[in-house]
């Protein structure tokens, strides 16, 4: 192994303490894997500091710890034998050295003291077992057993051991490796690209917690859809999003094809990442038309449809994310929100783009407007540049006209201008459906452009309305 130093990537002062420190414990220590493999590469440095031991974790974080200004808190996990430190901006994660070995009917490895061999071996990916070395001696040294560094030119995601042995092991691994090309853009190894497949089934052993964390970073990443297409090339897709699996497939009936709503959803999911940062609408995107795969049907007369699919696939939403235990709240509503509305602009952007068709979108959609608009010109995935322009036109108009319509009538955040107590004053009534009627009858006139959204106007409407029902004003 040739020798290489990147003293200036260990620049910051707490590794040189952290060095000094692991002398005066008669141990060595390093720093590993993320960190090293993002210096590599360019990616800056992380926050997220991991540090090897040759020895106890705890007892080098606890030393150091005591040496820092503030004296920061030391938060240990026995279990793991590992300790975390928060320092300024750093995360610094302690852990000693150790050796794992598994067997095959427990996911739980035995686990054992090691060296800083043992411990490389024990890591995910080649580009993830690099160190820098923190001891006097060889400060800087990089120690890169697997080639990491070759890896990481060749753009490669590789395993350190056999993969069979890596992913059996440990699964998730397997959604890291497909997270890190992702990230990364990089490929995965065949070899292990094969083992993944083989092993696809074993992703069932692992908490969805975690394997939603790596879908959120793939969701995350610059071009999402390389992920997704690699959850699906090696099967792994079908047992963790069946919906978007089920989109996959092109059918044609007596000449009548429709399009294939899986590499769709990709598209979409890929363009709405240039445009927003947001997890959950990027999640949107990638949900919008899961309502297709159920309510798919062929008509003699018009071809395919797919009928209310958009609220259908609302209501899969919720039962998506509890399967997989991500947290039914706010978040979860946004998301159905997006997809029980995805087609309303691209319907209304089909007719000529009325003041009234477009006040109620922007009722309907509320303070998301904005992001359903978003979600609807990521949507549009066209080849026809034809159409493409004309779609991406009539939504130019559609916003415009949300600016406009907006500053007049303010109906992003409806309040009834006429409250439901005025009413019942005003006619003298217990409450009883009629209040009702009228406030949705001013509410519908706002709406259509009959009156603007003021007190004065929806009062005289109000007083009009009541006397069509024969009610007494008292
Ligand atoms: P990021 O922080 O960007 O997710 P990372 O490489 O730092 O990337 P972490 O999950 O923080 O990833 O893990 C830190 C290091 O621990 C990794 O670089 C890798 O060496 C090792 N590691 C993490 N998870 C595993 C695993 N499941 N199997 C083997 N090694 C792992
Ligand atoms: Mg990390």
């Amino acid at each position: 192994m040739t020798q290489e130093f990147y003293k200036e990537a260990i620049q910051h002062p707490i590794f040189k303490l952290i060095g000094e420190t692991s002398q005066e414990l008669d141990t060595d220590s390093f720093v590993i894997g993320g960190f090293v493999r993002d210096y590599l590469l360019k990616r800056g440095t992380p926050k997220d500091i991991d540090i090897v031991v040759i020895g106890n974790g705890i007892e080098l974080a606890k030393k150091v710890a005591s040496k820092l200004k503030g004296k920061p808190q030391v938060s240990i996990f026995k279990n793991f034998g590992t300790a975390m430190i928060k320092y300024q901006e750093l995360e610094l994660e302690f852990v000693g050295a150790r050796k794992e070995s598994y067997h095959h009917d427990s996911r739980k490895p035995v686990v054992e003291d090691g060296s800083l061999e043992d411990d490389q071996n024990r890591r995910d990916f080649t580009i993830n077992a690099m160190a820098f070395s923190l001891n006097q001696s060889s400060y800087g040294q990089l120690l890169d057993p697997f080639d990491g560094l070759g890896d990481l030119e060749k753009k490669l995601i590789r395993t350190p051991l056999e993969p069979g042995i890596t992913y059996s092991d440990d699964p998730l691994r397997m959604m890291r490796a497909i997270r890190f090309a992702t990230q990364l853009d990089f490929t995965i190894e065949l070899k292990s690209l094969q083992s993944i497949t083989e092993n696809k089934d074993r992703i069932k052993i692992i908490s969805k917690e975690r394997i939603v964390d790596e879908l959120h970073k793939i969701i995350l990443s610059k071009k999402p859809s390389i992920g997704f297409k690699l959850l699906h090339q090696t099967g792994l897709l079908p047992i963790i999003l069946p919906e978007l699996t089920a989109l996959q497939g092109i059918e044609e009936i007596e000449g009548q094809r429709h399009k294939d709503n899986f590499w769709h959803t990709l598209e979409v999911v890929d363009n709405i990442s240039e445009n927003t940062d947001d997890l959950w609408l990027r999640w949107a995107a990638l949900l919008h038309d899961i309502g297709k795969a159920p309510t798919k049907r062929f008509h003699k007369k018009i071809g395919w449809t797919f009928h209310a699919h958009e609220f259908v696939g609302s209501k899969m939403v919720y039962k998506l994310f509890k399967r997989l235990r991500m947290p039914l709240n706010d978040k979860m509503k946004f998301v159905q929100k997006m997809v029980l509305m995805s087609s309303r602009p691209i319907v209304l952007s089909e007719d000529h783009i009325t003041d009234s068709a477009v006040r109620r979108l922007v009722f309907d959609a509320g303070e998301y407007v904005e992001d359903l608009m978003t979600l609807c010109e990521a949507d549009i995935t066209t080849k026809n540049p034809r159409k493409q322009r004309k779609y991406k036109n009539n939504f130019q108009i559609v916003r415009k006209k949300i600016v406009e319509v907006e500053e007049r009538d303010h109906v992003r955040n409806f309040q009834p201008p006429v409250s439901g107590e005025e009413i019942m004053q005003v006619f003298n009534l217990k409450p009883s459906k009629e209040i009702g009627i009228i406030k949705e009858a001013i509410k519908e006139a706002i709406l259509e452009g009959e009156i603007p959204n003021e007190y004065e106007a929806a009062y005289q409407f109000m007083l009009d309305k009541g006397k069509k029902m024969n009610l007494k004003i008292s």
